[in-house]
């Protein structure tokens, strides 16, 4: 099982089994919900996710129709994104866990839209926007 929390320590949340596919999204959303020049994310079967404590400080944003980000609106750390049309997956910000984890970022998505200051030094493979799956 995996464990993360946001900033504060007042929202936490725990993971059963592995991560999905592991991802860097540099989409101009991502890096305005982050602060900077990526998002890295985690695809996490919704059933084996879940907060655990106090959630008082949880709190949602409907970034674009369809696409709610999910913070702690006391420090601000964003915790994950969900989609209603697909609500078997969620997409937790791996920034914010606590466990060490094994797996490594195989992609890079919405490089069309990164920032000119960053620059990408892996041979991850690259994505103008998001590849159909
Ligand atoms: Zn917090
Ligand atoms: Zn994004």
């Amino acid at each position: 099982m995996l464990n993360g929390s946001c900033l504060c320590g007042s929202i936490r949340y725990e993971i059963d089994g592995e991560l999905g596919q592991i991802i860097k999204c540099h989409c101009t959303k991502c890096r305005k919900a982050s602060g900077s020049a990526f998002a890295t994310n985690a695809i996490v079967e919704t059933a084996n996710f879940r907060f655990v404590g106090d959630q008082t400080t949880l709190a949602e944003f409907e970034s674009m129709p369809g696409v709610i980000r999910v913070f702690c609106r006391q420090c601000g750390s964003p915790l994950l994104s969900r989609r209603p049309a697909t609500p078997d997956i969620i997409r937790v910000r791996i920034g914010t866990l606590d466990s060490t984890i094994a797996g490594k970022p195989a992609v890079h998505i919405f490089v069309g839209s990164k920032a000119e200051w960053d620059d990408i030094n892996d041979e991850l493979p690259q994505y103008a926007e998001r590849p159909v799956q």
